[in-house]
């Protein structure tokens, strides 16, 4: 079976296709600019050489077109036909409360996807897009969908509710979600699999740290506290949002700087973090680069970012009454040596000690970083949504035909 795996957001579309026999990837591509003027498509056919291609794209229905013509072109494609598609798995950023697991496309999966973009406007409303653009080139062809907020379902009501007014939850169903759960739900799989124990006997602090950042709890093998909130901005200090900061600032700045409610949400995602705090870049690598050579303020940022990664884990450490896996996931979880170093070396009281060598390891497979001595095992395990979406798929069309 292969199943092809959409990311569609309000102008791109990342794309997949799995041959689910090996798991393997038979191509993956980007388009970019939709409905601009000169849209572009990156293929990326596997063992053939990358195809650019400039052209007009209006809509996501010409860009899921142009996909499959990708797919089967004679040259750079990797299927013979659009028959050979069997299925199409979409990444959902926000499945509200309604969505705790995957789910085949029916129409009232879709009016429950768009009674939640209040909750997700900038991303469900994209993610909608992609879908009807897949019901206009593959008719037939069943669609599942894959919500990042799914897995932190299990949370707990201690976790998930703030202290407001409990209206606020009734009417409006402010609490927390979470997100990046398709990432925290994978690396803690393999991560299990990697140590031979069963996953719901572990205690584990799962960091996926990269442009966006949020740290999870997991308890037996369930997600049981999150640090991302009702919306990606809670928890960890990030490329350019703020993360955790006291609510009242944002009355108190509205007022003295006479900013608009927007204008305060834009700064709070998008001039904040690291970008703020650095002066330099969002970027980690950038940051770490001018730290290097000296810049204070990166050295600030940098600081602040792993002291309150380690916040985090401490806190989820006692949430859980213990800890004995730590996993670094993500663009700096796994290629950032300095952070984990930095992350690990301040907390050895929970029984963590990292080995000095195993962390400065490159490599695409799942590893331990920790030394055999160490309490807490540290793993390094590269994060793969689109796998775990390609796999619910799978699954989730294989049991309806069964
Ligand atoms: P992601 O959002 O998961 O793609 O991660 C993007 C982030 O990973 C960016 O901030 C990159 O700077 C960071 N990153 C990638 N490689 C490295 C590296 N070798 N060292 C530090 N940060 C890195």
């Amino acid at each position: 079976m292969k199943v092809l795996v959409i990311n569609a957001g309000s102008s791109s579309l990342k794309y997949q296709l799995y041959n689910m026999t090996d798991e393997s990837v038979l191509a993956s591509g980007r388009v970019e600019r939709i409905g601009m003027d000169s849209s572009i498509v990156t293929h990326e056919p596997t063992g053939k050489p990358e195809v650019r291609d400039v052209s007009e794209i209006l809509d996501h229905v010409t860009a899921v077109k142009r996909v499959i013509d990708m797919l089967t072109h004679d040259e750079h494609g990797v299927i013979s036909s659009m028959d050979e598609i069997d299925a199409v798995g979409h990444r959902i950023v926000h499945g509200g409360e309604v969505f705790k697991n995957s789910v085949l496309v029916t129409a009232e999966v879709k009016n429950e996807i768009k009674r939640l973009f209040d909750l997700a406007p900038l991303h469900n409303p994209a993610h909608m897009m992609g879908i009807t653009a897949v019901d206009n080139n593959l008719p037939n062809v069943p669609q599942a969908v894959v919500f990042d907020t799914a897995f932190h379902q299990t949370m707990p009501a201690s976790s998930y509710l703030y202290p407001i007014p409990k209206v606020l939850y009734r009417r409006h169903k402010i609490r927390r979600y979470g997100f990046h759960g398709t990432s925290h739900a994978y690396v803690s799989d393999v991560a299990a699999s990697y140590l031979k124990k069963p996953l719901n006997e572990l205690k584990m602090v799962t960091c996926h740290i990269g442009n966006g950042a949020s740290v999870t709890a997991i308890l037996d093998g369930k997600s049981y506290d999150t640090s991302m909130g009702m919306t990606p901005l809670e928890g960890l200090m990030m490329g350019t949002r703020s993360g955790d900061i006291d609510p009242a600032i944002v009355p108190f700045v509205m007022g003295k700087e006479e900013l608009t409610l927007s204008e305060v949400n834009s700064m709070l995602n998008k001039h904040s973090g690291m970008m703020a705090i650095s002066g330099v870049s969002s970027d980690m690598r950038e940051v770490i680069d001018a730290m290097n050579e000296g810049d204070e303020n990166a050295k600030l940022a940098f600081d602040m970012y792993v002291y309150r990664v380690r916040k985090y884990i401490g806190a989820y450490a006692a949430a859980m009454n213990g800890i004995d896996t730590l996993i670094f996931t993500a663009g700096v979880g796994e290629n950032s040596s300095v952070l984990r170093e930095a992350v690990c070396k301040g907390i050895t009281f929970l029984g963590i000690e990292l080995d000095d060598e195993k962390n400065a390891i490159r490599s695409k497979e799942a590893r331990e970083i920790s030394t055999a001595a160490s309490r807490v095992k540290v793993l390094v395990v590269p994060t793969n949504e689109e796998l775990l979406i390609a796999r619910d798929t799978f699954e989730l069309v294989q049991n309806a035909s069964k």
